[in-house]
C-alpha cells in the first residue's frame, strides 16, 4: 500500500488538471499562471523552508526561532492547503458540473436552501477584511457544514473543521481581471465551481481521514 506521508521540506508545487488558460474568461490565463507558478509556489518553497528550519532547530536544541517558524509554518502551510484545494474546486466552463446529491442535502440541512447557502457564502467571502479566503467546511464535532472566512490563510479557522470549498480572495486572485469588484469575480466563479470535486470532498470528510487515502493534495 502507498504512503502518502509528506516529510518535513517535501512540499511540491501539485501541477493543475488544465492548462493556465482554461479558466477564460473568469479567470484569466496570466493571472492563473502568476497565482499558481509564483504565488502558490511561494508558499510551498516557505512551508518547505521553515519546517528544514525547524528540523535543524531539534537537532541543535536550538529554539530561539520558535516563534517565527511557527507562523511560518502556519501561514504558508495553510496558504499551500488551501491553493490545492482551489484548483481542484474551478473546471472549465466547458465541463460545467451540477451540484451532487450528497453536497445538496449536506446544505439543506446546514443552511436550510441552497439559495441562503449561497447568499451567505458570497457574503462571507466578499466581506473577508483585507486578504483571506472563504471557506464551505465540513465540521466533523457538529456533524455539518459551517461557512468561515479565514483572513491571510491561518487566522478565523476553527478546529478539525475540513474546508471542501474555497474560494481565494486576495487581491492577486482577481486583480488582473476584475480590479477591485471582489464580489464580481466571486459570483463569476461560482459559474466554475467543479461540483463533482466538492462531492468527493464532502464524502472523504464525512468518512474520516484514512492515511492510506490522499484526500487533500
Ligand atoms: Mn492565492
Amino acid at each position: 500500500m502507498e504512503n502518502y506521508i509528506i516529510l518535513p521540506g517535501q512540499h511540491k508545487l501539485p501541477p493543475l488538471a488544465y492548462p493556465y488558460n482554461a479558466l477564460e474568461p473568469i479567470i484569466g490565463s496570466e493571472t492563473v499562471k502568476i497565482h499558481h507558478n509564483k504565488h502558490h509556489k511561494g508558499y510551498v518553497d516557505g512551508l518547505n523552508k521553515a519546517e528544514l528550519q525547524l528540523v535543524n532547530a531539534r537537532k541543535n536544541k536550538d529554539f530561539s526561532l520558535i516563534k517565527y517558524l511557527e507562523n511560518e509554518i502556519a501561514f504558508n502551510g495553510s496558504g499551500h492547503i488551501l491553493h490545492s484545494i482551489y484548483w481542484t474546486i474551478m473546471a472549465p466552463l466547458n465541463k460545467k458540473t451540477q451540484i451532487k446529491p450528497l453536497t445538496y442535502n449536506q446544505i439543506l440541512t446546514s443552511f436550510g436552501s441552497f439559495e441562503s447557502f449561497k447568499e451567505q457564502f458570497i457574503e462571507s467571502a466578499s466581506k473577508v477584511e483585507a486578504s483571506g479566503w472563504g471557506i464551505l467546511a465540513w465540521n466533523p464535532a457538529w456533524r455539518r457544514l459551517v461557512i468561515l472566512q479565514a483572513e491571510k490563510h491561518q487566522n478565523l479557522t476553527q478546529w478539525s473543521s475540513i474546508p471542501i470549498l474555497v474560494v481565494d480572495v486576495w487581491e492577486h486572485a482577481y486583480y488582473l481581471d476584475y480590479q477591485n469588484k471582489r464580489k464580481e469575480y466571486i459570483n463569476a466563479l461560482w459559474e466554475l465551481i467543479n461540483w463533482d470535486e466538492v462531492e468527493k470532498r464532502l464524502l472523504l470528510a464525512m468518512q474520516g481521514i484514512t492515511p492510506l487515502k490522499k484526500v487533500y493534495i
